[in-house]
């Protein structure tokens, strides 16, 4: 497509955060009102309960050492902050307890100061304190400090810093939030459809992207089709060593109304160097989690469902036939290494909830880029084929506004800062970075835990029942 023509027919594969959010972002452009959407998922129910989009929550924070993220943060950040009934935040999708990140000085620290600066230099720019208010922002240089801003006894970390402008958001509301938008903006415009598995992309000799085919056989054809397929978009299209699906591992304990409300209004608490998170509950589970490294799930699939030239080509398809690429598996039981590290973590953290039986776990699955920026941009080979993945484990919070980016980056019109850093690498680039096409963990200075796991061999030592009574 170029960037001057205004496609017909948009189809978007994934209703997740990235679908979901360009979806809307078209139905409320002016220049797309002659556009029809068609968004299709394979899960047959949505929100879907697997997809990454969907939890009981997740962080909103411009925390990052990084500065464009910051300011991105920031500018959805003020459309969470709308909490009226039809705003982002509205009927409690929205907290804003604050957010506080430690480190154990050693490890993890470096990622800690340098994100503790960049929202102080973006406060600093901010002089009317309307984004950020510097004065919810506070170091913290010991375990007591630690202790007295989160309201814990037991915190794991010895610096860090805590931010009472962040806060979270309740995920699954607000994938459901999104969908009846896009239902009443789109009315006649706009059709979701899940159940509707997508095999293949149908891309002609001319390398020229036309839609889709269904599992089934079914095809749908559109002038623009955009990927946003989350941790399985690597099944779709070649993306390897640019896309990488990586499980982590969350667990949930059944708490009481009284250890809700004492613990609803403390901030976010994480702990970089040891990758465990616990956002504040605001009902009777208490959800722990890893922002590590994550299983890999590598399995062969037929090279011609990710490679339009090698099916359209006269090449032996009984040769190099299959690609090993790392698949989400949903709907199984954690590793007991997750189960351990989460139980680990809650002694450390809480304590008296310790010993309870997990209400429910579960491994939820990142797209990862090596570098932790999301891929963004059409596909170098094949037109009218656009990418919007690579959420990397920190795509939920921009949901209201990541949608206008994507659509920028369709017409042409996208900043150049993020332009590049959402960019298609080439193989070069990527070696000279250091990657290979078999990058294993992502490499943004976020992460903790055991690296290069893969999710059969953790299998295999044990696991526990995702219901159950394991106190481990
Ligand atoms: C455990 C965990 C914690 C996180 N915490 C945070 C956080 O605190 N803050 C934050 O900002 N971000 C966080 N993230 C990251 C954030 O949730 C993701 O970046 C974001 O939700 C990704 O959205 P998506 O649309 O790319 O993917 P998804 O939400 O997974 O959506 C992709 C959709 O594509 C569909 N699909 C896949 N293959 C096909 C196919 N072949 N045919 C049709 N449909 C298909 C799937 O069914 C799915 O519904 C976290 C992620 C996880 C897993």
């Amino acid at each position: 497509m170029s960037n001057k023509l205004v496609p017909q027919h948009v189809l978007i594969v994934g209703a997740g955060v990235f679908g979901l959010s360009t979806a809307l972002s078209l139905l409320t452009n002016p220049a797309y009102k002659q556009t029809r959407i068609t968004i299709v998922d394979a899960s047959p129910a949505l929100p879907n309960p697997h997809g990454s989009s969907v939890d009981a929550s997740r962080i909103v924070r411009a925390d990052y050492s990084y500065k464009h993220y910051s300011k991105l943060a920031l500018e959805a950040q003020q459309l969470w902050r709308d909490t009226t009934p039809d705003g982002w935040g509205g009927e409690g999708r929205y907290h804003e307890p604050g957010y506080a990140l430690t480190a154990d000085e050693a490890e993890g620290g470096r990622y800690v100061k340098e994100s503790l600066a960049t929202v102080r230099r973006l406060a600093a720019e901010d002089k009317n304190n309307r984004w950020v208010d510097v004065s919810k922002v506070k170091e913290l240089k010991n375990p007591a400090e630690i202790r007295a801003a989160t309201g814990y006894d037991h915190v794991s970390g010895d610096y860090g810093y805590v931010n009472f402008n962040s806060g979270w958001a309740d995920a699954e509301k607000s994938v459901a939030y999104a969908l009846r938008r896009i239902r009443q903006v789109g009315g006649d415009r706009v059709v979701v459809r899940s159940g509707a598995h997508v095999a293949r992309l149908l891309v002609s000799a001319e390398q020229k992207c036309t839609g889709v085919e269904l599992v089934g056989g079914e095809q749908i054809h559109a002038d623009l089709t955009i990927v946003a397929a989350g941790a399985w978009s690597p099944t779709l299209i070649d993306l390897q060593g640019r896309c990488l699906a990586t499980g982590q591992t969350l667990g949930y304990v059944a708490i009481t109304d009284e250890e809700v409300k004492a613990m609803q209004d403390r901030p976010t608490f994480m702990n970089l160097s040891s990758g465990m998170f616990i956002i504040p509950p605001r009902t009777r589970e208490l959800k722990i989690a890893r922002h590590g490294f994550g299983y890999r799930n590598p399995v062969k699939i037929p090279r011609k469902s990710i490679d339009p030239d090698f099916l359209n080509s006269n090449l032996d398809q009984t040769k190099n036939e299959y690609v090993e690429v790392s698949v989400p598996k949903v709907g199984i039981p954690i590793p007991l290494e997750g189960q351990k590290a989460l139980r680990e973590a809650l002694r450390s953290m809480v304590p008296q909830v310790a010993d309870r039986p997990y209400s429910r776990t579960r491994v939820c699955w990142y797209c990862d880029t090596p570098t932790g920026d999301f891929l963004i941009t059409y596909h170098p080979r094949y037109k009218n084929l656009f990418i919007a993945t690579g959420g990397s484990g920190h795509g939920f919070k921009f949901f209201p506004v990541i949608g206008n980016k994507i659509v920028d980056a369709v017409q042409g019109t996208l900043n150049p800062e993020l332009a590049r850093e959402w960019r298609w690498r080439t193989d070069a680039e990527l070696a000279a970075a250091g990657f290979s096409k078999d990058f294993i963990s992502c490499e943004d200075g976020s992460r903790a835990g055991p690296r290069g796991m893969i999710l059969e061999e953790e299998m295999a030592k044990g696991e526990v029942a995702s219901r159950g009574a394991s106190r481990l």
